[in-house]
């Protein structure tokens, strides 16, 4: 059968997102529900890789369009290029994940020279006709036959001081239908052919053009930020224009059924009369609260409200919307499950499940990690002397300082050399993407938040205020005056404060703190508090949920007491990775040159004697912090040399008191001797790990003797838990056995006997591709696996993880050969597979094999969903990432169906 590559409105549904992208999908459903939506059709995004593959359009893919284009003709009784009553189509992209504003749209197709005349008749306005097929000239121009939009804009201008106007809509007919013959000259001019007069010519032009815009720039860069993949191609929607600047009784507007800053349900969103659809989220008018539409079409108001709770119910969440009234007449033109930011994510979650709408697995499922993550950065501490500059639309939420910019190119310029800017705009449009991505935050004098600048903001975390219209923007003088009763001029460089959750702006650096949400992790806050606010409330109610419902323990990685303690409170369930090294340095480094340098056994011996006090006193502490809970302790895994002066630093110092005749002390030269012996070129892949302490004797045995020690004086103090012992960068069974077998002797010399869900276990990390593709033998001398995934994806894909994402990974990023650093998201398909392989032959050997992770990918959401589905029993982070961990635990349960509690 042949692929179909198009599809009336009336045959799909929200569910074909990934066919039909999230707008045709949506408006599918909207005709299914049975709401006002104008007939049209979408061309889906298989057509789109199509054409992205080949270069042309597919073959079959006219016809299908000439079908379907006959079917919306008959539906609403017009015909595409009629002279005298014409139908005209919009042609609009849309992907399977929102991506508002960085690809193409083209409105009006249809008019031509003939047709204009027709809606100037229909329309029984005139003046209408001629601004649309002037708009229509300009759309086609700029982006189909990639004209710069400023041969357009300037003859506008021109026009306008021509006549002596200052706004567009005070051109008259006539002044438009002149431009038209402008625009049209331009056009010849520009690309030697003439505007195509025949209508389904530029039907298909503009469907090319939005096929081409999922490559441009903007939207490749908007991609690689939303890690969204680069193969997914956009659908394009062809529907019948309504027209909001119709006429008086027209209009357009977005709303929300819940406020998406704080998910209070209400009549929320923005509207202009006789205006596009276009100029409410470019901001460039200041729109009015939605509830003000009553006094001007009080009837297509009410028919807004029924249809916005009709969505609602049906979608079981907040809804955003994008709508018409053409004479009075309402039109749905868009709907979609809306954004929201994240404290607004939890709240509606909780306020669904009381209204009974949703269960609370499905409540868990409405939340991320990310967005918990948003939560617990810190806020503005307004207990010093703040100055507020101006209050305005608290658009994004978040606190950010930094330096004012106007400029996008500047913002990205100053942000790369490592300066924290804050964006001023009078509004944002796409080609700030840049810009916006590189400041701390963003800040607007116009538009609200339905702007651009606020819908891109909150899609990427950063705080945005918008509105401000005390700010009067200077960009030549590159100055911000702040007007008002005390006007202050803020110079580009200048500091400022903002607040995305409250709209604030303040001049210079105001302190941050904590958010509520890590008080409450910290035990500071109490959820079920009189006085609690309702997103603490929810984000507990949340946890609570995600904590029945995951079957992975989440541990930390934490290398001190007063960490441990910290990941406890925030429920960590015991330690997956206590690294050792650090112990090692400070005042101890002189202990480690000695054992490093020693000559003889005697000293060698001394130096570990030394050492193996202050040990066991960091491993005490660490027992004590994780009482009752399991203590996985690495055994020492850096190359020595770390401990060791650089061999740079030796060989200068050494060089220059020779050239100075100055005396080169033994100490010295025995050191640069040793250092010199110890250095290798790729030290990562050099003696570190299990090979150190398998060629220096003592080392392991040491930490081994520390560890039993510093757990028996746990037990006699009361305390209990359990302790695993870790051999680090293993590549055969032989290494793990012969460090097991020392330290099953030296536990029983210590009272204990070893083994999997003892007290004392001894196991390994998987760190290496030959351990993974070996596990079913490694297994047979261990009692545990936890991988460490930040080696395996070093070695797996052979780069270096302390140059690689500093070196070439931006240019890889860029070509989409990976939307997303593997160091940061595990590779699925390649780390992934040897993960799962170790993993499956492990428990193959030993049914019940312990397993976890520890490696970076511990903490990171979507990393955690795939730990789930392979069976580990375990992730482990760092502290900060564990209630994020917890809560995609939860979320992995709930998604793959399995939800039996942890233990
Ligand atoms: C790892 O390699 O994933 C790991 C946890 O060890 P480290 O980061 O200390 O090398
Ligand atoms: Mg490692």
């Amino acid at each position: 059968m042949t692929t179909r590559y198009v599809f009336d409105f009336s045959e799909g549904d929200k569910d074909q997102k990934a066919l039909l992208g999230g707008k045709g999908a949506n408006l599918a459903e909207m005709v299914k529900i049975g709401l006002p939506v104008p007939p049209g059709f979408t061309i889906t995004t298989d057509a789109c890789r199509a054409y992205l593959d080949s270069g042309a359009a597919p073959a079959q893919l006219a016809d299908e369009v000439s079908t379907h284009l006959a079917a919306t003709e008959r539906a609403i009784g017009r015909t595409l290029g009629d002279p005298t009553n014409p139908l005209l189509v919009s042609v609009r992209s849309g992907a399977m994940f929102s991506m508002p504003g960085m690809m193409e749209t083209v409105l009006n197709i249809g008019l031509n020279d003939e047709s204009v005349q027709g809606l100037a008749a229909q329309s029984g306005n005139e003046r209408f006709a001629w601004d649309s097929y002037r708009r229509l000239l300009q759309m086609f121009g700029k982006t189909v036959l990639d004209i710069e939009g400023h041969e357009f804009e300037s003859r506008i201008e021109a026009m306008k001081q021509a006549r002596g106007v200052s706004q567009d809509v005070d051109l008259t007919a006539a002044d438009l239908q002149e431009l038209v013959g402008q625009f049209k000259a331009v056009i010849e001019h520009e690309t030697g052919k003439p505007f195509p007069q025949q209508p389904r010519a530029q039907l298909d032009a503009a469907i090319e053009a939005v096929f081409r815009s999922w490559m441009g720039e903007r939207a490749v860069l908007y991609r690689r930020q939303e890690r969204i993949p680069h193969d997914l191609g956009t659908a394009v929607n062809v529907q019948t224009m309504v027209f909001g600047n119709m006429s008086e009784d027209s209009g357009t507007g977005v709303c929300f059924t819940r406020d998406p800053g704080t998910g209070e349900k209400g009549v929320y969103g923005d509207f202009l009369m006789n205006a596009q659809g276009e100029d409410v989220v470019a901001g460039i008018r200041n729109a009015h609260p939605l509830h003000e539409l009553e006094g001007e079409v009080p009837a297509a108001y009410a028919q807004l409200l029924e249809n916005m709770a009709a969505l609602e119910a049906h979608y079981h969440d907040l809804c955003d919307i994008e709508f018409t009234i053409e004479r009075g007449k309402l039109w749905m033109l868009q709907t979609r499950v809306g954004k929201r930011t994240a404290a607004a994510a939890f709240k509606i979650a909780c306020q669904l499940i009381d209204e009974g709408v949703i269960d609370e697995r499905e409540a868990l499922s409405r939340v991320t990690g990310q967005q918990l993550s948003l939560l617990m950065f810190p806020r503005f501490d307004r207990s010093g002397d703040v100055r507020v500059l101006t209050k305005a639309v608290a658009a994004s939420p978040g606190a950010a300082v930094g330096r004012i910019v106007l400029n996008s190119k500047d913002a990205a310029e100053w942000a790369a050399r490592g300066e924290r800017v804050i964006l001023v705009r009078t509004e944002t449009n796409p080609d700030d993407l840049v810009g916006m991505i590189a400041s701390e935050g963003i800040l607007t004098s116009r538009g609200g938040k339905t702007s651009h600048a606020a819908v891109i903001a909150r899609g990427m975390g950063a705080p945005c205020v918008c509105g401000a219209e005390a700010l009067a923007i200077d960009f030549a003088k590159k100055q911000v005056t702040v007007t008002g009763s005390d006007p202050l001029v803020l110079k580009e460089g200048d500091l400022v404060s903002i607040d995305g959750a409250t709209g604030e702006v303040f001049l210079g650096e105001v302190p941050v703190m904590a958010s509520p949400v890590v008080d409450y992790f910290e035990g500071k806050l109490d959820p079920a508090g009189a006085d609690t606010d309702e997103l603490v409330r929810a984000v507990h109610r949340i946890m609570q949920i995600a904590d029945a419902n995951r079957r992975l323990a989440v541990r930390a990685n934490s290398d001190t007491p007063e960490d441990s303690e910290r990941a406890v409170r925030f429920g960590a369930q015991g330690i997956g990775l206590c690294r050792t090294e650090h112990m090692f340095l400070g005042d101890r480094r002189e202990l480690v040159e000695k054992l490093i340098l020693a000559s003889s056994d005697a000293d060698r011996e001394a130096a570990l004697e030394a050492l193996r006090p202050l040990q066991q006193g960091d491993f005490e502490g660490i027992f004590k912090a994780m009482d009752g809970k399991p203590v996985n302790i690495r055994l020492l895994d850096p190359p020595l040399h770390e401990f060791l002066p650089s061999h740079t630093d030796l060989e200068v110092k050494v060089a220059v008191a020779r050239a100075t005749g100055q005396p080169v002390s033994e100490a010295e030269e025995t050191m640069l001797a040793a250092v010199r012996r110890m250095h290798e070129s790729n030290p990562m892949l050099g003696t570190r790990g299990v090979r150190l302490g398998i060629i220096i004797p003592g080392l392991f045995q040491m930490q081994i003797r520390a560890i039993l020690d510093a757990f028996t004086v746990h037990q006699a103090a009361g305390g209990t838990g359990s302790v695993e012992i870790m051999v680090p960068l293993i590549d055969t069974y032989q290494e793990l056995d012969i460090v097991r077998q020392e330290a099953v002797a030296l536990a029983q010399a210590a009272g204990y006997e070893p083994g999997a869900g003892h007290e004392v276990s001894i196991g390994t990390m998987i760190e290496l591709p030959r351990a993974a593709l070996t596990a079913g033998q490694i297994a047979e001398v261990a009692d545990f696996f936890s991988f460490g995934t930040n080696d395996l994806t070093q070695t797996t894909w052979g780069f270096s993880r302390d140059d690689a994402e500093g070196g070439f990974f931006s240019q890889y990023l860029d070509k989409g050969i990976f939307q997303v650093s593997p160091f940061e998201m595990l590779d699925r398909q390649g780390v992934g597979r040897l993960v799962k392989m170790a993993v499956d032959e492990g428990r193959a050997t030993k049914p019940g094999l312990k397993t976890g992770v520890c490696g970076e990918h511990g903490g990171d959401p979507d990393s955690v969903h795939f730990f789930h589905e392979v069976g580990l029993d375990y992730v482990s982070c760092s502290p900060f990432r564990v209630p994020v961990a917890r809560l995609e635990a939860g979320r992995a349960a709930v998604a793959t169906g399995a939800h039996t509690a942890s233990t």
